[in-house]
């Protein structure tokens, strides 16, 4: 099933539960606007080259419509739909004030020649935006801290994955510091996650990457992992564990596994072979519908993308707020204000299950389709 037929399944799965109106049902499902554009410029060699560029803005109810860009030679308008959906639930379960909107570009981000930092790109946008209407650091988030950009924006997610982690576990009884982990992908969120984590006293047991991965059963030295993939460029060899297959990863034998990659990881065809009892969704919709029904039989509890790795959407909101406010926040208050949020959203997801006796994947999705639904009702929205 694609992305984009999992998350509206979802949706209407919440929309059902929640006894909306089909007319509002269906009005929320589609997307407000789709763009496509083509872009033609020389390469270094003084050839052309052209890229396709999507963006999807989903809904604006509660706010600006947000969301980041993707950047992957496959890219294609149904998954980069189904993201920008994926943000307009996001952005309401974190209860800030925006929509939901997603880009894609469809290009391979290594083999282009100019630093490919995901906070160049943003600074790039700033400029071109400010040209035609003067400076303004808001109008993009994620921006380098000199032209902006928040404090503690590059370790959001990841901390925001810890945060959202500690919230489930205290719910059960059980302590970062008593369990083991497995992390899939060690980019940005997998690193981050991994290192806090490593922190907190968890024992993180296997961690993969597109170059391969690495087990310990008594726990990986994270800070000497990430030195040594700094060093080699990758995960192999390293001397404090031992070399396994990528794809073995979510099979490990761990407590908490966190898939920090791709989407649609987790199928049919693999679903069965978890052995953890918590999985924490950092990527994007790693979990298909039929991995969901698999793991739920199996026990597993699933803690949902759209909460698990909002806590990036929620710090660039802090960065929005602070371009606005034109004051300068310091991590330590960016990063008590991101427990806070995470917090609260696993609490009234809590809610939401008790109330409608559902998972915390629905938990988390009817909270969010709720509070776009009284949004767009309040709006003047008539059937
Ligand atoms: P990234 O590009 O920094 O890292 C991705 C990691 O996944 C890399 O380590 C890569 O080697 C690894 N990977 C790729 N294919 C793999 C495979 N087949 N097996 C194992 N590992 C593989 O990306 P990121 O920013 O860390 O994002 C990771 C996921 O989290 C994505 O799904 C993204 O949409 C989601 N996400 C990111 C943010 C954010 O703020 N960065 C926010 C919300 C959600």
């Amino acid at each position: 099933m694609n992305a984009l037929a999992a998350t509206s399944r979802n949706f209407r799965q919440a929309a059902r539960i929640l006894n909306l109106d089909s007319k509002l049902e269906k009005s929320l499902l589609i997307p407000f606007r789709e763009i496509k554009v083509e872009c033609t410029i020389p390469k270094d060699d003084g050839s052309l080259v052209s890229y396709i560029g999507f963006r999807v803005q989903h809904d604006n109810a509660r706010g600006p419509m947000k969301g980041g860009i993707r950047y992957h030679p496959e890219v294609d308008p149904d998954e980069v739909n189904a993201l920008a959906q994926l943000m307009t639930w996001k952005t309401a379960v974190a209860d800030i004030p925006y929509g939901g909107a997603k880009g894609g570009i469809g290009c391979t981000p290594k083999d282009l020649t100019k630093i490919f930092a995901h906070e160049q790109t943003m600074a790039w946008i700033l400029d071109e935006y400010s040209k035609f209407h003067g400076h303004s650091p808001a109008i993009v988030t994620g921006k380098p801290i000199d032209l902006g950009g928040s404090l503690g924006r590059e370790a959001a997610t990841g901390r925001g994955v810890v945060y959202a982690t500690k919230a489930l576990l205290d719910e059960h009884g059980k302590s970062i510091k008593d369990l083991t982990f497995a992390i899939q992908g060690f980019g940005n969120v997998g690193s981050w996650a991994g290192r806090l984590l490593h922190e907190q006293g968890g024992k993180v047991v296997a961690v993969s990457d597109i170059t391969g991965g690495v087990k310990n059963p008594n726990g990986l030295d994270i800070p000497s992992l990430l030195k040594h993939k700094e060093d080699t460029g990758s995960l192999k060899n390293f001397s404090g564990g031992d070399d396994m297959q990528a794809e073995d990863l979510l099979g490990q034998e761990c407590d908490v596994l966190i898939p920090c990659a791709l989407g649609g990881v987790l199928n049919r065809e693999n679903a069965q072979d978890v052995r953890a009892k918590f999985i924490i969704e950092a990527a994007n919709h790693p979990t298909d519908p039929e991995a969901d029904e698999i793991l739920s039989k199996k026990g597993v509890i699933v803690l949902p993308d759209i909460y698990a790795n909002s806590g990036g959407v929620t710090v660039s909101y802090f960065e929005w707020v602070q371009n606005i406010q034109g004051f300068m926040w310091d991590e330590e208050k960016v990063n008590k204000e991101l427990k806070k949020y995470m917090t609260r959203a696993f609490l009234n997801i809590k809610n939401m299950c008790q109330t409608h006796n559902c998972d915390l994947r629905m938990g988390a999705f009817t909270l969010g389709v709720n509070r776009v639904a009284r949004a767009t009702m309040l709006r003047g929205w008539e059937a």
